[in-house]
């Protein structure tokens, strides 16, 4: 999930300090870290799988998905579910076959970011952090980069994007520690959050833009980009489950 900095472990790096890595096929290691993982998935990256997958996101939730509850914050969170094997069921002997749509967890890595949300509408804080792992053969590559130049390789910044936006419903202010939803808010949860064709559709059925207040272009902006229908969903789980 977002992680806030104790959460997380590892050497904390300055802007613009260098460190050395690189992930290439022809390392011994490649492909070894696609397994024995719990691969989490942000409500973006299930949006970002869907569109790569091209499948329904019910059908992505039903067979490559597992759910479990955040120890930390008491939340649903959702993983990939491996194979029995341990093997995570996009890798294959050339990599990736979703490369291109990866979550966040993957693209990120050797880093891991920690965050904290802007007073006041300021962007948020956030530091990363190194993630140095054994038998990780990248670190002893010669190639330097910062973080930066990490994050253009990686082409993180939509998914920072999205997840900085839905840090407004992980971090808000009516939440105190530990939540504990019940069923209601479980489904409201997983509907609104990752299931987006269930929640498309739930958008459209007579009375629900009229009862949360939801304009008529923020509706249709929504059933236009997958991205604007998941801000919706978001404001909407917030008004669901701190009512505003
Ligand atoms: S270098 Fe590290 S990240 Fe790349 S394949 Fe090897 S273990 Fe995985
Ligand atoms: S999604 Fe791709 S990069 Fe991530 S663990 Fe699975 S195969 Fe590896």
């Amino acid at each position: 999930m977002i992680e806030e900095q104790s959460e997380l472990q590892g050497r904390p790096l300055k802007p613009g300090e260098l460190f050395r890595f690189a992930c290439r096929p022809a390392l011994a290691c490649f492909n070894a870290c696609c397994r024995d993982k719990r691969l989490p998935l942000l409500p973006y990256d299930l949006l970002r799988l869907r569109r790569g997958l091209k499948q329904n996101s019910s059908d992505i939730l039903a067979t490559l998905v597992e759910l479990e509850e955040d120890p930390g914050s008491g939340r649903p969170a959702l993983r990939i579910k491996l194979q029995p094997d341990g093997v995570c069921p996009f890798v294959s002997p050339d990599g990736c076959t979703v490369y291109e749509h990866r979550p966040t967890c993957c693209r990120i890595y050797p880093l891991a970011r920690a965050v904290q949300p802007g007073a006041g509408g300021a962007e948020p804080s956030q530091i990363f952090l190194r993630q140095d792992t054994p038998g990780c053969l990248g670190w002893e590559e010669p190639d330097e980069l910062d973080i930066d130049a990490w994050i253009a390789d990686q082409d993180l910044a939509p998914f920072q994007a999205a997840n900085n936006r839905a840090l407004k419903l992980f971090m808000h202010p009516a939440k105190k520690g530990k939540v504990s939803l019940n069923q209601a808010q479980t489904h409201a949860f997983i509907s609104a959050l990752y299931n987006l064709d269930g929640f498309r559709d739930l958008v459209q059925q007579e009375g629900f833009t009229a009862k949360f207040a939801i304009s008529d272009q923020r509706l249709a902006a929504a059933l236009k980009s997958d991205e604007e229908l998941l801000d919706l969903g978001i404001d909407w789980l917030i008004g669901v489950l701190f009512g505003g």
